[in-house]
């Protein structure tokens, strides 16, 4: 049934379009932290979790709202009264830190991006963004425009001037062999000169933790050292939180508050896993920026009843289960099992993470290239073993990334923690 499905697929889906395993994979049904195969396999879902289903699949708070709401109405969500996105979005606008914030809804993390170059270019009157280097934004022309990771941005043509910054990235670079407090200064005084030479840019967006850049992180407070230099010239200042917001990091709601307590953002967007599946995309921003357009702008899906009945169960359920303080846990525990296992493997380089937010990057033996071959062989065992995992990273695909549903238990962490430590043996 599955060979005859990849044959169709290849049929009429584009060819860029890649899929994991060498005998791919079709999942049929889910439950917890566990999906199922066409052939009725079981796996623990190490992945799932930051894709679409930040909680648990099938969540059954989540499918009676759901369910319940599709069955009531589902029209316009923005040209009548929407008691459930006014809901969710007073919500959002409380936990998001941002003065006076206002909410605007989308369908995907590329739609919210757009918005939020859209409102910060309108208000600063400048094309020129500043985004880091090894990052990712989504796949729309301007999204992939300023996507500094190549491997995932098919065009350099744009209609925005990009220009890239060091700090993305703690390991690699030219300020890798500096210690944090050096580094962060090296990044502020790179940035420093390039705003020297560049006509005033609109904002700098970046990843709090770059997610398909291979899970890296800078130094708590470079972004609040960045933001101090961004407002001197009043510069905004995008967190793109599709992959950190809702307390995956385990410390915070949001990943740009490992930053320090300097303030918030300006704009912050969100995504990918906030409506349990259902999809829900969208922009914060305080009232000056967002209300800095001069025209109607819509989204005809942004903001349906039915996605914001997902997302307001989904939060309530985060929220009254401490899945923010179930992340630091389980996550923390995951992190030191498998510094243990990679202790042993050669081929790991680093095991690093927040939360439920981990990455293994793996080189050669010895050196620091890339090995994505081992990464490869590593995501083929783990599905032996019963464990999805994700891939990624820049330069290479050779992270492995871990991001599990964030209700997950202590036993499934050391059941997974177990597949990956024999996954990685036999690289
Ligand atoms: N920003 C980040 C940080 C992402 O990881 C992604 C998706 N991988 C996007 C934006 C784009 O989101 P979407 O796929 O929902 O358009």
């Amino acid at each position: 049934m599955t060979k005859d499905l990849f044959g169709r697929h290849r049929a009429v889906l584009p060819d860029w379009l890649a899929l994991y395993y060498e005998d791919p994979l079709e999942i049929t049904h889910g439950e917890g932290r566990h999906v199922w195969d066409a052939a009725g396999n079981k796996y623990l879902d190490f992945f799932g979790g930051i894709l679409t289903t930040m909680t648990a699949h099938a969540l059954p708070e989540v499918t009676k709202a759901v369910t319940e709401q599709a069955g009531r109405i589902i029209h316009s969500s923005t040209l009548y009264l929407n008691r459930p996105m006014v809901e969710l979005a007073e919500r959002v606008a409380h936990v998001s830190g941002i003065p006076d914030a206002r909410v605007f809804f989308t369908t995907s993390g590329t739609e919210a991006n757009d918005t939020a170059l859209l409102l910060a270019t309108a208000h600063r009157r400048s094309n020129t963004i500043l985004a880091m280097r090894n990052s990712y934004h989504g796949r729309s022309f301007s999204a992939v425009g300023i996507t500094g990771n190549r491997g995932w941005s098919p065009t350099s043509l744009t209609p925005l001037q990009t220009l890239y910054v060091h700090g993305g990235v703690r390991t690699r670079g030219p300020y890798a062999h500096l210690d944090d407090r050096a580094f962060i200064d090296a990044c502020v005084a790179d940035l420093e000169d390039l705003l020297g030479h560049t006509r005033a840019p609109a904002a700098l967006i970046a990843e709090p933790v770059q997610g398909v850049g291979g899970f890296t992180s800078p130094p708590d407070g470079l972004y609040a050292a960045f933001r101090e230099v961004l407002h001197e010239r009043g510069i905004l200042w995008i967190a793109d939180e599709v992959q950190t917001g809702w307390g995956r990091t385990g410390e915070h709601f949001w990943g740009w508050q490992a930053h320090g307590r300097s303030g918030p953002p300006d704009i912050v967007t969100f995504a990918k896993g906030i409506g349990n599946g259902m999809s829900i995309g969208g922009v914060i921003a305080r009232a000056e920026i967002m209300n800095c357009l001069d025209a109607n702008s819509i989204s005809t899906f942004g903001g349906t009843q039915v996605t914001m009945a997902a997302g307001l169960a989904n939060l309530s359920y985060l929220l009254e289960h401490d899945l923010q303080g179930n992340a630091r846990r389980v996550g923390g525990l995951l992190i030191e099992r498998l510094r243990g296992v990679a202790a042993q493997v050669p081929h790991v380089r680093e095991v690093r993470g927040r939360g439920l937010m981990i990455g293994v990057e793996l080189t050669r033996p010895g050196t620091d290239e890339a090995a994505p071959e081992a990464a490869s062989t590593v995501l083929e065992e783990a599905r032996a073993g019963g464990l999805l995992i994700g891939k990624g990273g820049g330069h290479s695909t050779s992270v492995l990334r871990i991001a599990p549903p964030m209700s997950l238990t202590v036993a499934e962490a050391e059941e997974g923690a177990a597949i990956l430590d024999r996954a990685l043996r036999s690289i």
